[in-house]
């Protein structure tokens, strides 16, 4: 088994989804079948307050509602309530659950105000419904078009709305903004946010809304596109401002001012027809103290910075903390996390706003944990950096130097010549399931991971000196077409994948407790003052540890794997406690777990988008779903050569591998290539270079790929598919796994 230890890595994000077989029936199509574009209206809707800023603002005079992204605009996720606690959680159980219809992942933070529960589910859907029943109130699907799926690097997912003056706010994965009527959910405007269609991006994150506007950006780094963030007025949906995280054509005018001082920082290259990246695709937080606006800014497009920049430099505002006034959209100040990012370090995870006493004073700080895997204390008045411990292992680089407030780079791992392993990987030490903070403990409770990647260049590159932008797939110059092979040949020296949830001391760097969890990818967390922490994890269980000591007091089967954040809210003086399940996400490349990762529910049993909501003396049931059949069918593989095989590796690996996963062994979410029926493979070239399964969201790719390409990536998935199934019959002691040599 320890042959197969480097599978489990977790390596990156997600590319393009690809081939869809006949297990994807439980994924239906994108377009829900009684909605147009208006919302669907049933059932007796208990009208529900206006939320504004002032509201917002005294959140904690009503800390039985969820009122933003983060609960409030602090974005702590520690909720104030105390009925669920220590002494009676044991007695917590199941109110009700709503089948989402959907096995995508399911990432989406509910708002809830007034009994009522606003939350997204895959392909942007917004849902309504009654917090103490489930029952619906109406629901909303902003129709994407399926084929847009292969646009988004890691999954169809949505994080959530944001509900603000009488409306629900969301942005749909294909790039529009969407004002709804928080009554009826009938769509009061749409705009499109996106500069360029024709680019792959895409929107996930949850809106933020604050000062009269919407703050919404983008994703799509890992294809090449240019991240920028734009404001727009929440009652007219006219655009405010717009800020641009990195410069484009050096031949045309700098959009923002900023963009002059930044535009220093890249040197040589052609990273604005590569796209520069830098896409602010999940955190953004508005600030009441400063009037501030908070832009967590994401990685290089390309990752590697030799060909994003040949000449150096810092690559502003790649991996940084922006700081905008938020009537303007003119910046005040800026924290760059990973100057020159070499590694997919985005700074887009949560920020946290707290008051914290630091050396003896008080200060108004911000709190991120990057996937970089330094913890940051920032001070929010003006930028300073406070404090920068790791808060997992970290091998990219020593330390932070306090005086120059940049990280001291690791030059044993430069892999601009040799692979090298490096932690974290590009799933990050901390991802954008997020964290808990307890400002009164000073703790703050992190979904953690130590999750390497064996990072190469781009092979091409490495033989000429030369990238081509690939407009049709990732443009991140690392070589993913070989990725198996080194993963083979460099096994030995691969750094363990762990999961941990810890309680971590932002300022001195220490754990109060850990939790070691075994699997990487799991959810997001929340705190309350009743005592406990909530997290679901891979394995399948949604727990309440002891926030003193990390010591689990409640745990319930959910028999599916949860990458969400809870949520609690009361109504009528009951608490509950709600969590969407479903996994997938930023993982789906790793595929299978194998040894010593232990296998996510997901896989086992299934991937079920749903929502559960807790409370003392629930009574409801789940349904205990059976194990997958894991049976691979014997494929038909004559007079085909190692080198066919070889060839239609590298394609699938740079196609289809990241949603599909790496060699061809699927983590639960997509469907795995190996188990395709016979009458799957016979339509196989129609799916893929025709588009016949577009609807499910298997797009065509034959904008990019020929006949014979398809035919080659269906002999690879063939000859992988034999592999396993020769060994799951005993008759081989391991896959050999990779064609490359
Ligand atoms: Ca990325």
């Amino acid at each position: 088994m320890r042959a197969f230890m480097w599978i489990v890595v977790a390596v990156v994000v997600a590319l393009v989804f690809f081939f869809t077989s006949q297990r994807s029936s439980r994924d239906e199509a994108p377009a829900m079948p009684e909605a147009e574009t208006a919302g669907t209206a049933a059932g007796a809707a208990p009208a529900i307050g206006l939320i504004d800023d002032a509201r917002i603002n005294a959140a904690a005079s009503e800390p039985g509602n969820w009122l933003a992204y983060g609960r409030t605009y602090e974005e702590q996720r520690f909720s104030p309530l105390t009925g669920i606690n220590r002494d009676n959680v044991s007695q917590l159980g199941l109110a009700w659950y709503k089948d989402m219809g959907t096995n995508r992942a399911q990432e989406s933070t509910p708002i809830v105000v007034d009994g009522i529960m606003f939350f997204t589910s895959a392909w942007s859907r917004v849902y309504a419904v009654r917090a103490d029943t489930g029952e619906m109130v109406w629901s909303y699907d902003p129709q994407v078009p399926g084929e847009w799926g292969r646009r988004a690097c890691c999954d169809v997912v949505n994080r959530g709305v944001a509900v603000y003056n009488g409306r629900v706010y969301v942005g749909s994965l294909d790039g529009r903004l969407i004002a709804l009527d928080a009554a009826s959910g009938a769509k009061v405007w749409e705009v499109d946010t996106l500069i360029d269609r024709d680019r792959f991006y895409t929107i996930t994150g949850a809106p933020r809304a604050a000062r009269g506007k919407i703050f919404i950006g983008n994703g799509g780094a890992e294809f090449g596109v240019r991240g920028y963030v734009t404001a727009y007025d929440a009652e007219s949906g006219e655009q405010v401002w717009r800020f641009y995280t990195v410069p484009g054509d050096p031949s045309l005018p700098f959009e923002n001012p900023e963009l002059e001082m930044a535009a220093k920082t890249w040197k040589g290259g052609n990273w604005w027809e590569i796209g520069g990246g830098g896409t602010v695709w999940n955190s953004i937080v508005y600030d009441p103290d400063f009037n501030n606006v908070y832009l967590g800014v994401g990685n290089g497009s390309p990752w590697t910075r030799v060909i994003r920049s040949p000449g150096g430099g810092d690559n502003l505002f790649l991996s940084s903390i922006v700081a905008l006034d938020a009537d303007t959209g003119k910046m005040k100040w800026y924290y760059q996390t990973t100057p020159g990012d070499n590694w997919d370090y985005t700074a887009v995870q949560d920020m946290a706003l707290a008051d914290m006493e630091v050396d003896g004073e008080m200060k108004k700080v911000l709190l991120q944990a990057p996937k970089n895997g330094f913890f940051y204390v920032i001070d929010r008045s003006d930028g300073t950096l406070l404090r920068a411990n790791k808060y997992a292992t970290v091998t990219w680089a020593t330390h932070v130097d306090m005086e120059t407030g940049r990280p001291v780079e690791n030059k044993d791992l430069d892999y601009t010549k040799h692979e090298k392993w490096v932690l974290p990987g590009p799933l990050g030490a901390h991802n954008w399931q997020a964290m808990s903070v307890d400002e009164e403990a000073g703790l703050v409770y992190l979904p953690a991971q130590d999750n390497p990647l064996i990072y190469g260049m781009n092979q091409e590159w490495k033989q000429t000196g030369l990238y081509k932008r690939n407009p049709g797939g990732w443009n991140t110059g690392i070589e993913f077409g070989r990725i198996a092979q080194l993963f083979v040949d460099n096994i030995a020296e691969q750094p363990t994948p762990r999961g941990y949830l810890k309680a971590f001391d932002p300022l001195t760097g220490k754990d109060a407790w850990v939790v070691e969890i075994p699997h990487y990818w799991n959810g997001g967390v929340l705190g309350t003052a009743g005592g406990l922490v909530f997290q679901g994890d891979a394995l399948g269980m949604f727990s309440a540890y002891d926030k003193a000591t990390g010591e689990a007091l409640w745990q319930f089967n959910t028999y599916t794997s949860m990458l969400a954040p809870p949520a609690t809210f009361e109504i009528d003086g009951t608490q509950y406690v709600s969590i969407l399940t479903g996994n997938g996400g930023g993982d789906l490349f790793s595929g299978e777990a194998m040894d010593p990762v232990a296998k996510p529910a997901s896989e086992t049993y299934g991937n079920y988008g749903r929502l559960l909501v807790f409370k003392l003396g629930g009574t409801e049931t789940l349904p205990i779903p059976d194990k997958i059949d894991k049976t691979i069918p014997e494929q038909q593989l004559a007079g085909v050569s190692e080198e066919e095989i070889a060839v239609g590796e590298r394609t699938y690996n740079n196609y289809c591998a990241v949603c599909h996963g790496l060699v061809v062994r699927s983590g639960g979410a997509i469907p795995d290539l190996r188990l395709m029926t016979e009458g799957t493979h016979q339509i196989f070239n129609q799916i893929v270079l025709e588009g016949v399964f577009a609807p499910k969201g298997m797009a065509s790719f034959g904008d990019v790929l020929t006949e014979e390409d398809a035919g080659r990536i269906h002999t690879y998935i063939r000859a992988r598919a034999n592999e396993d199934r020769e060994y799951a019959l005993g008759n081989v002691d391991a896959p050999k796994l990779t064609w490359q040599n």
